[in-house]
């Protein structure tokens, strides 16, 4: 059988048992599309089933979150923790609360996520969570409640060295306050590494909130270094507003570069001198509103309700709203555009026909999996901390993560043209996760 003819053999398994699950599909078919180039060169990764082994979650758990409203209604949610990948560390990865979460969303998530951690070249396995609970509209009592009953479960499957959560989508700092003091209250110990995302007085790291959107802002950087440019006087423009787009946003002006758009589910603002922070925060991690009322206070902003926020001509699109949010005829007009440089800021955000359409377009792409590993890399900074009792300034852990990101953007270079695919970002930084997982399972002997 030749590479590819096995590689296909292989996915059709992991498809048939996985059947229903159309982004975990996307995910695993993105990853295998590079497997043939390392599988090619160096047959032993096929061998003693390390592909089949490394697409099967070691562990998943599902279970039922009862929880009571405020008006005294029970509401039934499910909650879900994939423990896809040790090979490298304890399971590390977000928790996701958001009304599409299923099971093929999760494993999504955490097959991103060992590449991902891997590329870090961090102590992290990989693993995901979440719930199908929609906090929005919530009184915080009531995610309180949900939080408690979730962690009631989960408790039981995660700890320092075995599984360490925290935030993605809908889990933010609130979140993981509540479910870090209902695992302190059942398991009676104060074990600040089972959960990163903390506040700044009970454990958590300096730079973790601004974290991912920092590192994007970071990879950029790289990304047009190489091009023989820098992100100063460039036009960006970021979707979503969540904690990646606010974070890419801020460090994106540090570095000279001017965010014009950004947006939420119910359409997207234009500020054509540059977004008002401020006012962003304000709106939206203050009041937790909806991205109009930006437009309502800032004379130059204008709101565009539904649309295309990639209709915005920008030199640099950073996707970092949620999963395939762009897609081929979206990535086309951004090329029309004259866009040059992509990184994903979300997880799977660009769709694999935009994908295509950046490659032939010959515009820079860089996938989540390289871009926003920044997130998770300060979650194991904060690991480290928690480790040795400690807690570093915020301009030493913004160093370190700066650092991080000048690594994983390294590597995922070199491993492209090592690989035969200079520039090809996917190709790199699927390669070098590939290898550095493989490896250590090899190492392992069949577990
Ligand atoms: N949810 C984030 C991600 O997608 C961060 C995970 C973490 O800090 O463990 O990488």
């Amino acid at each position: 059988m030749s590479t590819n003819e096995q590689l296909a053999t292989i996915y059709d398994q992991v498809r048939t048992r996985s059947a229903g699950e159309p982004e975990f599909h996307q995910a695993a078919a993105e990853v295998f599309e590079s497997l043939h180039l390392v599988v090619e060169r160096r047959p032993e990764y096929a061998e003693a089933g390390l592909i089949e082994r490394l697409c099967e979650p070691e562990r998943q758990i599902i279970f039922r979150v009862p929880w009571v409203d405020d008006a005294g209604t029970v509401h039934v949610n499910r909650g879900f923790r994939v423990q896809y990948n040790s090979a490298l560390g304890p399971y590390k990865g977000g928790l996701r609360f958001h009304p599409t979460v299923n099971l093929g969303i999760v494993k999504f998530l955490g097959f991103e996520q060992i590449f991902k951690n891997a590329l870090t070249g961090l102590p992290i396995g990989g693993g995901k969570g979440g719930s199908d609970f929609d906090p929005k509209g919530r009184s915080d009592a009531e995610v309180m409640r949900f939080c408690q009953s979730f962690m009631t479960e989960l408790h039981r499957h995660i700890g320092e060295y075995i599984d360490v959560p925290a935030g993605d989508i809908g889990v933010g700092a609130r979140e993981i306050g509540y479910l870090f003091g209902q695992y302190k209250r059942l398991t009676n110990s104060y074990e600040s590494g089972v959960l990163t995302g903390k506040g700044i007085a009970w454990g958590g790291s300096q730079v973790r909130r601004e974290a991912t959107g920092y590192g994007v802002a970071y990879f950029v950087a790289e990304m047009l270094d190489s091009l023989g440019t820098s992100l100063d006087g460039k036009t960006v423009v970021v979707s979503g507003s969540g904690n990646v787009a606010l974070y890419a946003i801020e460090k994106v002006h540090q570095l000279g570069g001017t965010v014009t758009a950004c947006s939420d589910s119910s359409g997207y603002v234009v500020d054509p001198g540059g977004l008002d922070l401020a006012v962003l925060k304000a709106v939206k991690e203050d009041r937790r509103g909806r991205i109009d009322e930006y437009a309502t206070e800032v004379a130059t902003a204008s709101f565009v309700a539904g649309g295309s926020i990639w209709d915005v001509p920008c030199d640099v699109a950073v996707p970092s709203a949620t999963q395939n949010e762009l897609d081929a005829d979206a990535a086309a007009v951004l090329a029309r555009n004259g866009v040059r440089v992509v990184a994903e800021g979300a997880n799977m955000p660009t769709t694999p026909a935009a994908i295509q359409t950046f490659r032939d377009a010959g515009v820079a792409f860089a996938p989540g999996k390289a871009a926003n590993a920044g997130g998770v890399a300060t979650s194991a900074l904060e690991m480290q901390q928690n480790a040795s009792r400690d807690s570093w300034s915020f301009e030493y852990t913004d160093r370190r993560l700066a650092a991080i990101m000048r690594g994983i953007h390294r590597r995922t270079v070199t491993t492209a043209e090592e690989y035969g695919m200079p520039g090809d970002y996917v190709h790199g930084a699927n390669i070098a996760g590939f290898i550095e997982v493989a490896d250590a399972m090899s190492a392992m002997g069949v577990i």
